[in-house]
């Protein structure tokens, strides 16, 4: 029999799993919107943490100075200075260097990792050239983005709960990560210091708005996901009176932990039993980078092992966990060759699979299937965060800019096609013309320096 046959009712199965009709996508939007309520309530209210970033005042166009950027948040640091010439003259020059961290320092102590990274900024420091210009009697004030679980404690300070991503540094869970910075710049005799710490979300919200004062949220989709947006502080009960002078703050939603609704298949609750973080970033792992590659071959080698897609027999490596990468699910899906030459080669590449014409046009509905889903439950999201936002204040007359970033949403046209979809669907023509989904690519780096900027010991 054709494989086409034999693997129909699996992608039937799939296809009805996966749905996403506008009534799963209107509950998953108000549930978003609930989540995020609970979590402003009280610390532990709900599955969304709503961590206060203590950023009150965003850019505006108007700084002007030498700032630095520090970013950590994998295997790599990268460092970056720019000159701000106010409104007029915006980025005068800017410049960054990418330092990649000795595999034995993620095992090692907490002052010989800091120390590592203070010898990096003074190297990158004593290259500053004839465009940049620090003021007589100043220091170097830094941004620091650093993107593992920190309870922020004010904008230039906050506790590491625990490393992630393979860091296995003893001596810094429960220290203030901007003193332990701050400690290892005084032991090199470095005349800088750290002004404001930041998420990569809210880096990346600080670094859009300097352009575009309608910015307002930002969501990161690459490996992992992310969302922040601006919030009112009456809106904030855990906030407990603390006071901005703007009346508004950032908060940082922690997204990836969302589960509220989500349909799910069989084959994701096999990937989450697992996955080293078995029952927890439920939403992370419908929608983000790290994992739709690997959903897809969890899919294929089903209708291999049932449906013999594939052939009698069941190719060897597809059963290897993530051997599939959502980047190979995106370059078939952008195959419009009529015999699907590249969905071949890419099959064969990464899985050592040989496929037919019939077997490759299933591969391809079944990435479709994965991408569409995750597309659209990220694009109901951010309808979540834009109903909440609007619920305080009003938003959905005027014009509201939600920043982009991250590999996924770069790479991946029918992603980024479905997501906006579904954001007009639920929002309808009207309201969603105001609403204005922007690629904002790696504006991070010098939204941390612009946040030392708003934050300067010096104003
Ligand atoms: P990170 O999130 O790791 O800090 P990026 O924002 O660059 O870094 O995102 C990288 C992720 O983006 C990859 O892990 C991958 O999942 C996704 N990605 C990269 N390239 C593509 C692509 N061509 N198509 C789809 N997804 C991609």
């Amino acid at each position: 029999r054709s494989n086409v046959i034999t693997v129909a009712p699996i992608l039937t199965k799939l296809q009805k799993d996966c749905a996403t009709p506008l009534p799963v996508l209107r509950h998953v939007a108000d549930a978003m919107a609930a989540d995020m309520r609970d979590g402003l309530a009280v610390d532990g209210g709900s599955d969304l943490k709503m961590i206060l970033s203590y950023v009150d005042s965003l850019p505006t166009g108007n700084e002007t100075g030498l700032f630095y950027a520090l970013d950590l948040g994998g295997t790599n640091f990268r460092v970056l200075r720019v000159q701000l010439g106010g409104k007029a003259e915006r980025v005068v020059a800017t410049e960054f260097e990418q330092v990649s961290i000795p595999q034995d320092l993620m095992f090692g102590t907490s002052e010989e990792l800091f120390d590592f990274i203070a010898s990096g900024l003074a190297k990158f420091a004593q290259k500053e050239g004839g465009n940049f210009h620090l003021p007589s009697g100043r220091t170097r004030e830094i941004g620091f983005t650093f993107s593992f679980p920190v309870k922020q404690t004010s904008i230039a300070s906050g506790i590491l709960m625990k490393w992630t991503k393979g860091f296995a540094v003893s001596g810094t869970a429960g220290k203030d990560v901007v003193a332990c910075l701050n400690e290892a710049l005084e032991r090199q005799r470095l005349d800088m210091q750290v002004s404001a710490l930041v998420n990569d979300t809210v880096g990346t919200l600080a670094g859009a708005r300097y352009w575009d004062d309608d910015v307002m949220v930002a969501v990161i989709l690459g490996t992992g996901t992310n969302a922040c947006y601006v919030e009112c502080v009456d809106a904030i009960p855990k906030l407990q009176g603390q006071k901005s002078t703007s009346g508004r703050t950032i908060v940082n939603t922690e997204w990836g932990a969302f589960s509220n609704g989500l349909p799910l298949t069989e084959f994701d609750r096999e990937m989450d039993a697992e996955s080293i973080n078995s029952g927890e970033q439920i939403f992370e792992k419908t929608i983000s980078g790290m994992y739709l590659g690997e959903i897809v071959r969890r899919v294929l080698f089903k209708m291999a092992e049932a449906g013999a897609l594939f052939g009698e027999s069941v190719p060897e490596k597809l059963s290897i966990p993530f051997v599939l990468r959502t980047p190979d699910m995106s370059a078939m899906q952008q195959d419009n060759s009529r015999d699907l030459e590249a969905v071949g080669s890419i099959l064969y590449d990464a899985a050592g699979v040989n496929s037919d014409l019939s077997a490759r046009k299933i591969v391809i509905e079944v990435c479709d299937t994965i991408a569409k889903r995750g597309g659209r439950l990220a694009g109901a999201g951010i309808v979540g965060i834009l109903q909440k936002m609007d619920s305080e204040s009003s938003i959905f007359g005027k014009r509201t800019v939600v920043a982009m970033d991250g590999g996924l949403y770069e790479h991946y046209p029918q992603y980024r096609r479905y997501l906006q979809d579904a954001v007009t669907e639920l929002l309808g023509s009207e309201i969603s013309k105001n609403i204005v989904i922007e690629h904002s690519k790696d504006g991070s780096g010098i939204g941390a320096a612009l946040l030392a900027a708003t934050n300067s010991k010096y104003d």
